[in-house]
């Protein structure tokens, strides 16, 4: 990820004041700072969510304006907030998302979207209606839906709220498998033993500026 003066306005205050920070890929980053530090409008910047007033946003080469459709396909995010379609079931609900991405049936998809299932945690809720699941399943289930289209970069913005101790455990040995394998992640959290134990290098956000950067040892 290449973010270069990344500058975000809502009326009179500055969500990012003049951002630069580089993430390699393979990377496991954490994104750390106070409610309303800017982090959430940095993730939706880089998912092409909230337009920048300047500056320029790059996922793997891909500028998220002018290459919009090649940033988004490189990058799954898990939003913060429980967003989820009342009508579906889990698995209809990962199908749908596989053909946002132009992924349609087959059995590889449907090989991969069981797998997903496995290490969430969430086969036996694969065809229960999503209102059915508890606020932790629901969360699963985003996190699952950023996988669908195996993206390279997996942002995830705050998954452990509300999670219980076994699920985060089960994510994170996920989280940390996808990124051996070579997946970058960055991971905002206000969990500090969480980012300790997981990211390799943490900026640290304050009044939209990054105020700290280093290796986390
Ligand atoms: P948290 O830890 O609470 O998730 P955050 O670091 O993700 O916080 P942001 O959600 O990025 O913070 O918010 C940064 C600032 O921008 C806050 O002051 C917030 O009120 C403001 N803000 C965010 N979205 C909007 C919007 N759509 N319109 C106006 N102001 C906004």
């Amino acid at each position: 990820l290449r973010i270069q003066q990344a500058i975000k306005r809502y009326g009179t205050l500055t969500a990012l004041d003049g951002i630069d920070l580089e993430v390699q890929q393979g990377e496991f980053f954490g994104l750390l700072g106070p409610n309303g530090a800017g982090k959430t409008t940095l993730i939706s910047a880089l998912a092409g969510l909230v337009r920048l007033d300047s500056g320029r946003i790059e996922v793997m080469g891909a500028e998220v304006v002018r290459d919009y459709r090649q940033a988004r396909r490189l990058l799954g995010v898990v939003p913060q907030e429980l967003v989820f379609d009342p009508f579906f079931s889990v698995r209809e609900t990962l199908n749908i998302q596989a053909g946002y991405f132009g992924i349609t049936a087959s059995r590889q998809r449907d090989a991969w979207i069981d797998e997903i299932l496995e290490n969430l945690d969430l086969t036996s809720k694969a065809n229960a209606n999503m209102r059915m699941l508890s606020g932790g399943m629901k969360r699963r289930v985003l996190v699952a839906q950023a996988l669908v289209h195996r993206p390279p970069v997996i942002v995830l913005d705050e998954p452990t709220a509300g999670v219980d101790v076994g699920l985060r455990q089960t994510l994170w040995q996920f989280i940390q498998r996808l990124n051996r394998d070579g997946h970058t992640i960055v991971l905002t959290t206000h969990y500090l033993e969480e980012a300790e134990s997981l990211c390799e290098r943490l900026a640290m956000l304050k009044a939209g500026r990054i105020v700290a950067l280093d290796r986390t040892d």
